[in-house]
């Protein structure tokens, strides 16, 4: 990884890594999206074969099953994944960045044996229960309670909108908990690990969302489940602090993600634009067309080099908060924009739920809420401002 990353002059590990995505996801994502779109079904299938090429073992090192890449090598493979499908990206985000990184982060090396193999070779998935019915952004706000009881902690509360949390091959669901008071009075937040098979957890019934209907999420609820001391993750008391990292790793993640929901609008309105005739030319012809794929380029394109730039100062060990939020805010928003200009182009096509475009105008809504919304992110640059 260089300090300076060109989207124009990729390295040749990266950019073979890129090619490689980008061929699985025509061949294998693309062709079965709208039908697991339409009924709402989690792609095992697809998954598997991602799992076949490393995919959820990208960024950790190979003594854990990974793959020995960094964190900008699982950008890329969601920018690809994301072109065609936002769902299938969003189960490696979610199993990789929020469900393994922090058992890698802040586990200890017992913890990392047992669960890092299972979950880098993408045979199973790990969840992370931050958000509460009463704990959104403000996610201080956590009521789910661990107590300490013998050897063990005994979990009681709920979570709400986990991702990959009741799949099949949900094995792992990391939840944050109050676990006692600090000095001064302030909640003792910490991270703890729930094997999903533990008694008194329940994924409950899948939501009914707007978009991204082929990735799976619950609301969960734990009664008095009872897990071993040793499964605190990381430091008691850091569970915020330590969340904290992971979701501004994870802003990268999404922007990454959002970069390649973007420029698939942009693929596709291409495409249908040289095609797609009326009054005796290609709707292309038109500038109006023209200008309008033009700034949906642009906007992918600036926010491509903002995720890019994020990623590496990230991994150069430089400060990288204000720039994941940047790059989060400006992807979001071209993914939405892109989403709504794809759908005029495609017109009455555009409002058809078969059309990948359609399926990005549903599902892109969600890129500005997830991981933090839009307004969390501008609270954050405020304050790396100096506000
Ligand atoms: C499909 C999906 C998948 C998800 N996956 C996960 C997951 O795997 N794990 C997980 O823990 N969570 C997950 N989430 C939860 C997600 O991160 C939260 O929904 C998000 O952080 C917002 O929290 P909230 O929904 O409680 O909204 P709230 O925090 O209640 O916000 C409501 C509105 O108020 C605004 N707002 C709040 N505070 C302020 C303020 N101070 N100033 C200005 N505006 C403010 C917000 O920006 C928003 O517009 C997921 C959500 C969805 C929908």
């Amino acid at each position: 990884m260089t300090d300076y990353l060109s989207t124009g002059a990729l390295p040749d590990e990266y950019a073979q890594l890129a090619k490689t995505v980008r061929d699985f996801t025509r061949s294998v994502v693309a062709p079965v999206a709208a039908e697991h779109d339409r009924n709402h079904t989690f792609p095992y299938e697809v998954i598997a074969g991602m799992a076949e090429l490393g995919l959820f073992g990208l960024p950790f090192p190979e003594e854990y099953g990974g793959q020995g890449g960094d964190y900008f090598a699982l950008c890329l493979a969601l920018e690809e994944l994301a072109k065609a499908d936002q769902s299938v990206a969003i189960t490696l985000e979610a199993g990789v960045s929020l469900g393994a990184m922090p058992v890698y982060r802040f586990g200890t090396e017992a913890q990392k044996q047992e669960w890092l193999p299972q979950l880098t070779s993408g045979k199973s998935l790990a969840a992370f229960g931050l958000t509460e019915p009463g704990a959104g952004s403000d996610a201080g706000g956590t009521r789910t309670t661990a107590t300490e009881d013998g050897a063990d902690w005994v979990i009681n509360g709920s979570k709400q909108f986990i991702t990959n949390s009741g799949t099949d091959i949900t094995k792992l669901v990391t939840v944050t908990a109050v676990t006692g008071v600090k000095d001064g009075g302030k909640k003792e937040i910490s991270t703890i690990l729930v094997p999903a098979s533990t008694p008194g957890f329940t994924a409950e019934p899948a939501y009914d969302k707007v978009g991204w209907h082929a990735s799976d999420t619950h609301p969960l609820s734990f009664d008095d489940v009872r897990v071993p001391r040793e499964n605190l993750l990381g430091e008691r008391g850091r569970g915020y602090a330590n969340f904290l990292r992971i979701l501004d790793e994870g802003r990268i993640a999404i922007a990454a993600l959002s970069v390649g929901a973007a420029q698939g609008c942009v693929d596709e309105s291409v495409r249908y634009a040289k095609e797609r005739e009326a009054f005796g030319r290609p709707i292309g012809a038109n500038q109006a067309i023209a200008f309008k794929i033009a700034r949906m380029e642009a906007r992918a394109h600036t926010a491509r080099t903002a995720y890019y730039d994020a990623a590496a100062l990230m991994l150069s060990g430089k400060p990288f908060k204000k720039q994941a939020s940047i790059a989060k805010l400006a992807a979001s928003e071209a993914a939405m924009d892109n989403a709504r200009d794809a759908t005029q182009i495609f017109g009455g096509y555009g409002f058809m739920n078969e059309y990948a475009v359609a399926r990005h105008y549903r599902d892109s809504k969600i890129l500005e809420i997830g991981e933090g919304t839009t307004e969390v992110q501008l609270m954050l640059i405020a304050r790396e401002a100096g506000l």
